[in-house]
């Protein structure tokens, strides 16, 4: 089991784990949302502030959890900033998509420089038990945009 966390916890995830971008709380969002992944005791609270064009012009995140949790927040709030909430879901989607399976056969076009950015993270589909700690951060940021002030579970 070690080895195979050694190979999991890659580089930047851990950097990434250890030292969180963009871990603040936003007192002027237009957004927020809540996760909480039981399963892993992960659990985070997001805040968006939006551009008057409706892109994402900040993101933050709090919270406390495996450093697979947090490194895919941390990833995630780089990587959207300045997305539209169109381009954001879209990303929520395939990361997914990359998280589960491991491979992500769609993620040509546009959104492909993000997709590779995000590619570190595609080895928890081997370990099921971490797919919702790498996806609750996606899971938190469209309950955000969708603002339906419900909890987000990793589910
Ligand atoms: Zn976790």
């Amino acid at each position: 089991m070690f080895d195979d966390l050694r190979d999991l916890y890659q580089e930047v995830i851990l950097d990434h784990g250890r030292k969180p971008r963009n871990f603040r709380r936003l007192d002027d969002a237009d957004r927020e949302g809540r996760g909480d992944n039981p399963m892993c005791g992960d659990r985070m609270e997001l805040w968006v502030k939006l551009a008057p064009d409706g892109r994402l012009d900040d993101i933050a995140f709090q919270g406390k959890g495996c450093a697979i949790s947090m490194a895919s927040a941390s990833l995630m709030t780089e990587t959207v900033r300045g997305k539209t909430p169109e381009e954001a879901k879209e990303l929520s989607d395939k990361f997914r998509a990359l998280a589960t399976t491991g491979t992500c056969p769609e993620c040509g076009g546009a959104l492909a420089d993000d997709m590779e950015r995000l590619q570190v993270l595609g080895g928890v589909s081997e370990f099921p038990s971490r797919v919702k700690c790498a996806t609750l951060a996606w899971h938190t940021l469209n309950a955000a945009l969708d603002n339906s002030g419900k909890e987000a579970s990793s589910e």
